[in-house]
């Protein structure tokens, strides 16, 4: 009798796995770790607004939908990022990107990164200003939509690339550091087709702490 009861529990605890197993996993949108208009007048809060409030919401929806009925139900976001592909992929590189992008800012930054990070980036481009000026050719010659990422090999090097649409240093291997989203909708209210000024203006909302602390 208390074997078959064993038997029944276990076999109950199974049938309850697995059918929270096959509840897909329900992406959130992230919380600001500032006021919405806290990064004026770098970024508006009407751009904040609409591309946390709107674009990355949908980018939110859209992965929560598309993973129903693929083995990608129960993946973390960054397992999506490595192993799918097509639409699938730039929803949930989206989500990724714009998760650490808006966790990049801070009212006041520190204008330079410190540790490591600063001395990595010395020893790739010599000072952090040769470093900048890379980067900002790098997302000002990205075409169309996309990311400029600085990003770090296995070994710890920094390279930067350019990520067209969603993409994502991760699906290359790398480590993701810093991303500017040199898509229309990030500057498009505050800087109309002034690209270059808007990704210069961003250099003094850096968290370097935050993006520091990824390296
Ligand atoms: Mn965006």
């Amino acid at each position: 009798m208390n074997k078959l009861f064993t038997v029944i529990l276990l076999l109950s605890i199974t049938s309850v796995q697995l059918i929270s197993q096959k509840k897909a996993m329900n992406f959130k949108l992230i919380d600001l770790p500032y006021a919405i208009d806290a990064l004026a007048p770098v970024i508006s809060e009407e751009t904040i607004r609409f591309h946390h409030g709107k674009h990355l919401q949908a980018y939110v929806n859209n992965l929560n939908n598309l993973i129903v009925g693929t083995p990608f139900e129960q993946a973390d976001l960054e397992t999506i990022v490595k192993e799918s592909e097509g639409v699938l992929f730039n929803n949930a590189g989206q989500v990724l990107n714009h998760n650490m992008y808006f966790m990049s800012f801070k009212p006041n930054g520190e204008g330079k990164p410190s540790g490591d990070l600063a001395k990595a980036i010395d020893e790739e481009w010599g000072s952090f200003e040769n470093f900048q000026k890379a980067f900002i050719t790098a997302s000002t010659s990205l075409f169309g939509s996309g990311w400029a990422w600085l990003a770090k090999d296995k070994h710890g090097k920094l390279v930067i690339t350019k990520e067209p649409n969603g993409s994502n240093p991760l699906a290359h291997g790398l480590i993701p550091i810093l991303g500017f989203d040199v898509w229309e909708h990030a500057y498009y209210l505050d800087y109309q087709n002034r690209r270059p000024d808007h990704l210069n203006a961003l250099w003094s909302i850096l968290n370097w702490e935050e993006i520091g602390s990824r390296y």
